[in-house]
């Protein structure tokens, strides 16, 4: 099988690309398509064999469950038994948007969906077209990011030919992604909300909502935290290695550099403006939208670009970044 790359554009042939993608997720196959986040691979989440299509084409995982989208905060709603007042209000605020929500699950939800959790993930994409292939499936779709598991994630159509182009029968073009990172993903099945991943909506965007909140991982105080399993310590990663640059840091110096060099390969940037010790360097804007948007394309390319070794400049420690220091933090994990 090779992927069929369908642009969806306004008028009739987005019109057809998107009929021809409901009809397959109504038969219970997958399909690619844009979100504002990254792109996802999209199965009928109440189908445990359209969604056992997902784990297999990306060779996740069973114990890492996904994100289900949904068409609105009524479709999500129908999917959780419990709908806090703080689900309410941060549905109203942020969805559409980047914003993921745990929530208990009802029965309807299968056990593959949620890796045996009693509890959902939930989302309203942004994007126009997922927007549009929800509402013309009007099927709830779960949805990792359309990548092999541990790769970086895809934010162009072409990222995701380049990973799962054998594996599937459809992508939907809806071109580069806006937001350009995973979405933040928030618990709050339990008494205390509990950050699982950082996003673009950031933790403090979400205090002012609900209030302080528990952050997943081994170092929160008071109550034991609750784990996202899906959150491995390396993930979201290219070939080459990856080496935070932290500032006053002569990267020449470092072994991975010195190694690379020694077999005779090229190393590889991505700069904030710093000059590094590179044959090739990307550099991002440096606010944290621009940066994130841009990420994940500077990754993929960096990488295919032969390079023995990729120099990241540590972004600053500054509270907007916290969430593309994560992904990078996690790219860099040996
Ligand atoms: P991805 O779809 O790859 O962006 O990842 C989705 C991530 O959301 C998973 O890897 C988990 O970390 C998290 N997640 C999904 N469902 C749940 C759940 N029921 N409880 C906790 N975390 C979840
Ligand atoms: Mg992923």
């Amino acid at each position: 099988m090779t992927a069929r790359v369908r642009p969806v554009t306004p008028g009739p042939a987005g019109e057809a690309a998107l009929a021809e993608a409901a009809v397959l997720l109504q038969r219970g196959e997958v399909v690619a398509f844009p979100t504002e986040t990254v792109y996802g691979l999209g199965a009928h989440a109440l189908d445990p064999e359209a969604v056992g299509r997902i784990y297999a084409a990306k060779g996740r995982p069973a114990w890492n469950p996904l994100i289900v989208h949904v068409v609105d905060a009524a479709a999500a709603r129908a999917l959780a038994r419990a709908w806090p007042p703080a689900a309410a209000q941060l549905a109203e605020r942020y969805w559409p948007g980047p914003l993921t929500l745990v929530l208990p699950r009802q029965p309807t939800v299968p056990d593959s969906v949620t890796a045996g959790l009693d509890t959902v993930a939930l989302r309203v994409p942004a994007h126009p077209v997922a927007a549009a292939l929800l509402r013309a499936s009007g099927l709830p779709l779960a949805a990792p990011s359309a990548n092999r598991s541990g790769e970086v994630s895809p934010t162009t159509a072409a990222h995701v030919a380049r990973s799962l182009g054998e594996q599937i029968p459809l992508i939907l073009d809806g071109g580069p992604t806006s937001v350009g990172i995973e979405s933040t993903v928030l618990d709050l099945s339990g008494p205390q909300p509990v950050l699982l991943r950082p996003g673009m909506v950031t933790r403090a965007a979400l205090e002012d909502i609900v209030g302080p909140l528990v952050v997943a991982g081994p170092a929160a105080s008071g109550e034991a935290p609750r784990s996202s399993p899906g959150m491995l310590e390396r993930h979201y990663a290219p070939r080459a290695p990856l080496l935070l640059v932290e500032p006053g840091v002569d990267a020449t110096t470092l072994a991975p550099v010195r190694a690379a060099r020694a077999r005779g390969q090229p190393i590889a940037a991505l700069s904030l403006g710093a000059v590094l010790p590179a044959e090739t360097t990307v550099t991002l804007p440096a606010d944290p939208a621009g940066y994130a948007k841009g990420l994940y394309a500077a990754l993929h390319h960096l990488d295919e670009s032969g390079a023995g070794c990729i120099l990241v400049e540590a972004p600053p420690a500054a509270a907007g970044w916290e969430a593309i220091r994560d992904r990078l933090r996690r790219a860099a994990h040996p």
